[in-house]
């Protein structure tokens, strides 16, 4: 059953198109396109084996990078579709939104831009859109995935003002202070929806943080009450995902019903209004807003700085930041297809900087791991 799109909705009709022009294609929507071009990716298949927060090795169970962007999509597309937004837009932009992300997560990602300091930095979202438009070398006819300028827009959430001026179109909107459509701002939101749940979810599982704990932070502490109430005697970890799948629910339904409120105050007719609104248009109640950064906080001081999520944070800072000056001091052993990318730029240290990150930056967690040891260890095969 297809639902007509909301007036502000994004839609092929008000696209502002591709970089390389296409045809249309013949049955698929522009934005279907796109999600299935970043499905087939490379960069998407390496999501399997990066870190969300436990490292791919410690247990079977937690997520990676590749679950977390599909509940992610799974969270946006569900909003995207009770709202009557693009509904394929919103996947396309849940699926690529961590495509730039380095081995190890936030700590790969700090060493990886403490490295780059003096040669531009390193953002991890700025490097997703970078995998789209650059690094994606699959199609004889174009260089990236040639994506929408919706779905590159949406990929780039957020942007310092000397990045967007270099990146022309796509980061005007920085400059201008003007909004995304509506489906990047719900793909923005289900990204926090989603890991703040499947973290307490996962945290629980790893035995870093207990239910106690979690019972002080008010979104928890209410779906536990009612969970208890509704069924007292169900085991440990169907209670957990009792909670957990009822504060998914509670923050889905205040993100609609107080984005529907926003609409219509703003009174948006057309994804120009979306653009020129002062204000994000999908968004939390105020209420609810600051239950999320409550539990947001909570994540941050007890599960994100435990000391053994710590440990792993050092040891990849370590691993990142060594292949880093390594590469650095002798490009020649980076893999060969690397060489002619170095070579091109014989004189910018800057520019052979970016080669290495991009390199690094692509890394699997076990990859990074495999190869450092292949880097030290004289009795490994190169
Ligand atoms: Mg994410």
């Amino acid at each position: 059953m297809s639902i007509a799109l909301a007036p502000y909705a994004a839609c092929d009709a008000s696209s502002r198109g591709r970089k390389y022009p296409e045809a249309a294609p013949a049955y698929r929507s522009e934005y279907q396109r796109d999600r299935d071009r970043i499905v087939h990716c490379g960069a998407f298949r390496r999501l399997e084996y990066k870190t969300q927060v436990f490292v791919n090795h410690e247990g079977d169970l937690f997520r990676t990078r590749l679950t977390h962007s599909i509940e992610v999509a799974q969270i946006g597309r569900s909003i995207a579709r009770t709202l009557n937004l693009n509904e394929d837009l919103t996947e396309a932009i849940a699926l690529a939104h961590d495509l730039g992300h380095t081995p190890f997560g936030h700590s790969g990602q700090d060493a990886l831009n403490a490295c780059m300091h003096d040669y531009g930095g390193f953002e991890h979202n700025l490097q997703s859109l970078r995998v789209v438009d650059v690094l994606e070398e699959r199609y004889a006819e174009f260089p990236g995935l040639n994506l929408t300028f919706e779905t590159r827009e949406g990929i780039l959430k957020h942007c310092s003002l000397k990045n967007a001026t270099e990146l022309g179109d796509v980061g005007r909107r920085f400059i201008d202070k003007t909004q995304p459509p509506l489906e990047a701002q719900v793909a923005n939101l289900a990204d926090e929806i989603a890991y703040n749940n499947h973290d307490v979810d996962d945290g629980l599982r790893s035995g870093l943080i207990n239910v106690e704990q979690l019972c002080d932070v008010r979104l928890f502490g209410e779906q536990y009450a009612e969970v208890m109430r509704r069924h007292p005697d169900i085991p440990e970890r169907v209670r957990i995902h009792e909670i957990v799948r009822r504060m998914i629910n509670y923050l889905v339904v205040d993100l609609v019903e107080n984005s529907r409120r926003l609409l219509g105050e703003a009174g948006a007719v057309s994804i120009d209004d979306v653009r020129n609104s002062n204000n994000a248009l999908i968004g939390f109640s105020a209420p609810v807003r600051a239950e999320s950064l409550e539990l947001k906080r909570f994540l941050r001081e007890q599960l994100y700085n435990h000391y053994r999520v710590r440990r792993m944070t050092r040891k990849a800072e370590l691993i990142v930041s060594d292949l880093f000056g390594v590469f650095m001091d002798d490009p020649r052993i980076l893999p060969p297809q690397y060489h002619d990318k170095v070579r091109a730029t014989p004189d910018s240290k800057t520019a052979c900087a970016r080669v290495v990150a991009d390199y690094i930056a692509g890394m699997t967690d076990r990859y990074a791991i495999r190869e450092h040891k292949r880097l030290h260890d004289p009795s490994e095969t190169t």
